[in-house]
């Protein structure tokens, strides 16, 4: 077997698969006038997932994130969730989502064989969330969260990016919040991309200052699995729920990386930063493609860097993160 491993002995088992690029979200630091269609677009079909995820599986991978955009607009989302989970190989289906349809779907995507939910939700106070989201829509995805309990996960992982005068302030309300509920939250530190102003500057907080906060709080930190993600994890005896931290501003942050990306347009993307992606979408038109696309995706592992170049304000094509998945 061909595994999935690069010229720094990374090995990959986990792939993060986009199966769209439309959102019905406005977030500030991703789509701030929303999404612009493009009536040229195709997203990867299901048969077209189904023999992607097949490949990573057979090359390692254990662990798939469905990501977009916003997933769940997909009317074949169940669909695309019980193709991947039923994948020889693929033990663990994550996906990421604004939570919009979640309260409706938590209990179906359950079914279909989704093991972990990953729902963004940048501020407890609905203003500020409606501010930060371009969408008034707090309840509807706090009720999401209880739907998915109810549904049996047993926990929720909730996406937030801290941003200074925006919901910075929430860092204590959010804590409560886990206090006595099984969520592990994750602060993302605020990335620059592409189509930046000057966001970035204006509202950057660094993940390490949320850290040392942490730690002076009784936050102890948890050891990494293998296909674990990006997050530092901590936990704290008072409290049910945890919280991770994703830095990637962090040094070493790249040296665990164990992560692939697929874009919705079946583009092979070795970092969420990169400068290029490889066209996969001519080696998944049939089934009889598989060990070519083994070939190809051996081939383009060979030039994954070392690190990202974010240090340098190098942002890559990557324009914002629907745009290949987040
Ligand atoms: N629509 C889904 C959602 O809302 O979670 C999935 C896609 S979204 C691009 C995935 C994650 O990326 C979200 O948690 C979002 O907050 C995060 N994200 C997007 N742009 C970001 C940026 N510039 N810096 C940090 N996180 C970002």
């Amino acid at each position: 077997m061909f595994e999935l491993q690069d010229a720094f002995a990374r090995k990959f088992q986990y792939l993060r698969l986009s199966v769209t690029d439309v959102c019905n979200f406005k977030c500030n630091y991703c789509l701030p006038d929303g999404y612009r269609p493009d009536g040229r677009k195709s997203f990867l079909t299901l048969d077209e997932i189904r023999r992607l995820t097949r490949t990573f599986a057979a090359m390692g991978t254990s662990k798939v994130r469905i990501t977009g955009g916003e997933p769940s607009l997909r009317k074949d989302f169940t669909d695309i969730i019980e193709t991947v989970a039923a994948t020889p190989g693929i033990q663990k289906v994550a996906m990421t989502t604004n939570g919009y349809r979640m309260a409706k779907q938590a209990a179906d995507w359950r079914r279909a064989g989704l093991t972990a939910i990953n729902v963004s939700v940048d501020s407890l106070d609905p203003r500020m969330f409606h501010q930060i989201t371009g969408q008034n829509r707090f309840h509807e995805v706090m009720a999401g969260i209880d739907a998915a309990f109810d549904a049996g996960f047993e926990q929720v992982k909730v996406n937030a990016v801290l941003m200074r005068g925006l919901n910075d302030g929430d860092l204590g309300r959010f804590l409560e919040w886990i206090k006595d509920n099984p969520i592990q939250l994750r602060f993302i530190e605020l990335m620059q991309t592409g189509e930046m102003d000057d966001l970035f500057n204006r509202h950057h907080v660094r993940g390490a200052l949320i850290k040392e906060q942490l730690l002076q709080q009784g936050w102890q930190q948890k050891l990494r699995a293998h296909n674990d993600g990006p997050a530092e994890v901590f936990w704290h005896p008072d409290y049910r729920g945890e919280i991770g931290l994703i830095m990637p501003y962090a040094k070493d942050f790249c040296a665990s990386c164990n992560r692939l990306r697929v874009s919705s347009l079946g583009k092979l993307h070795l970092c969420l930063f990169g400068d290029y992606g490889v066209d996969l979408r001519d080696l998944l038109a049939e089934d009889g493609q598989q060990a070519a696309l083994q070939l190809r995706l051996r081939e383009a592992l060979a030039d994954k860097k070392a690190t990202h170049f974010l240090h340098q304000g190098h942002t890559g094509m990557t324009p914002h993160l629907a745009s290949i998945g987040g």
